[in-house]
This record gives structure tokens, C-alpha cells and sequence, in this order.
């Protein structure tokens, strides 16, 4: 009951937004996805981007400030290999529990760590997808654009590679779907070959969320 309640209030505070500065699920004239991937650097980040190279994929890494700070050179490794970054807090706590002060510093310092975006508004991820009416003003008055997903197959509660790359299979996804992952995760990491395979095979082309919303 109060799941259900929570589940409206969300979408009626989503629903204050303009839909311009709160991404979800992308155009759906085409057949094209993106992959996402949460939480990272961290020891499994080179192993993403070998496999995302091998794969010839680019996606969008939403980053925590920092452990981009404790990895200068590993961070510019997604920008070098094509793939698009934007923040995911400074430290991952949830806005919602942030102070207006405190929130802006963790933008303000994620975004000077990320360096320059091409995007024309920084790009951010509340953590746990955790906002509010507040948070959600405070980012726009901040000019971010809100980045979210439209698909979660929650692959932080298995660790079976296979039921992962199953959860992603194409027809459990739609034109413009933007899929939640999560980096960190070797199950997630081992799916990838068999998640890019099968999208590619139900006629899926995976592009960065940047691109995706850049053109319908
Ligand atoms: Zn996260």
C-alpha cells in the first residue's frame, strides 16, 4: 500500500518537471537502446571498457566524484574509448538527504572533477534514483538535466550471468529503452557479450543516452 503510495507521489513529483530536463525512456521512432552503467570507477572499470571495446559499444558511465578523484587516469579512460560520463553524486548518498548547501557542493565538485561535458547542461543521476519536489527544484534551479532510465532489470540481486543477459533480452525492452547497470558487478560484467548479442540480434543499435536524446 504504501509502495503503491510512494510509486504516485514519485511520478506526480516526475510529472512537475519539463520533460526536456528529465530523461527517462528515450525517442522511440528507432530501434535503439543505451546502456548505462552506475557507480563507477572501481576495480572492474578497465574490465568494462575492454569488453565495451571488444563489443564496439558506447555507453554512459554515471560516476561518483570521488573515486573519479582517487583514479584521475582511469576516469579519463571512458572519455578516450568514445563513451559518455556524468555524475552520480560525490559520494553517493541520497539527495534527499542532502542539505541545499551540501547538494550543490557534491554537483559543483563531481561536475570540476568530470571535467568538460559536450552536453549543453551538466548531466546528473541522483543516487538510488532518490528525489523529491525539493531536490528535483534544486537541480533545476542548478541547471542540471536529470538523467534517469526507463528499464531496471536489477541486476545488483543476482549474480547469475545468465539470468542478467535474460532480463536484457530484446523483447523485454523497447525502442529508446535506457537500461540501468550497474559497474562493480562481475556478473554484470560477464553478461555484457551475451546482453550486446542478443539486443544486436533483435535489431537493437546501442548508442550513448547523449545520443540518443540528441536526435529523435
Ligand atoms: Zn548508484
Amino acid at each position: 500500500m504504501i509502495g503503491r503510495f510512494r510509486k504516485k507521489l514519485k511520478s506526480a513529483v516526475y510529472g512537475m518537471v519539463p520533460r526536456s530536463r528529465l530523461l527517462q525512456r528515450g525517442p522511440t521512432g528507432r530501434a535503439r537502446v543505451a546502456l548505462t552503467f552506475d557507480d563507477g570507477p572501481n576495480e572492474l572499470t578497465a574490465g568494462f571498457l575492454e569488453r565495451l571495446d571488444e563489443l564496439g559499444v558506447r555507453a554512459t558511465f554515471f560516476l561518483v566524484g570521488n573515486k573519479c578523484e582517487a583514479q584521475p587516469d582511469l576516469m579519463r579512460e571512458y572519455t578516450r574509448r568514445g563513451h559518455q560520463v556524468a555524475s552520480h553524486g560525490y559520494d553517493h548518498t541520497r539527495f534527499t538527504q542532502l542539505s541545499w548547501g551540501a547538494l550543490v557542493d557534491q554537483l559543483d565538485k563531481t561536475d570540476r572533477v568530470l571535467g568538460r561535458q559536450p552536453t549543453s547542461r551538466p548531466w546528473v543521476r541522483p543516487p538510488h534514483g532518490a528525489v523529491d519536489a525539493r531536490v528535483l527544484g534544486q537541480l533545476l534551479a542548478y541547471d542540471r538535466l536529470i538523467a534517469l532510465w526507463s528499464y531496471d532489470p536489477r541486476d545488483y540481486e543476482v549474480h547469475d550471468k545468465d539470468e542478467i543477459a535474460r532480463r536484457c533480452r530484446p523483447e523485454r525492452v523497447s525502442h529508446g529503452e535506457v537500461i540501468l547497470l550497474h559497474e562493480g558487478r562481475q556478473s554484470t560484467l560477464d553478461a555484457l557479450p551475451a546482453i550486446v548479442g542478443g539486443l544486436r540480434d533483435g535489431g537493437y543499435e546501442m548508442v550513448t543516452m547523449a545520443e540518443m536524446f540528441a536526435s529523435p
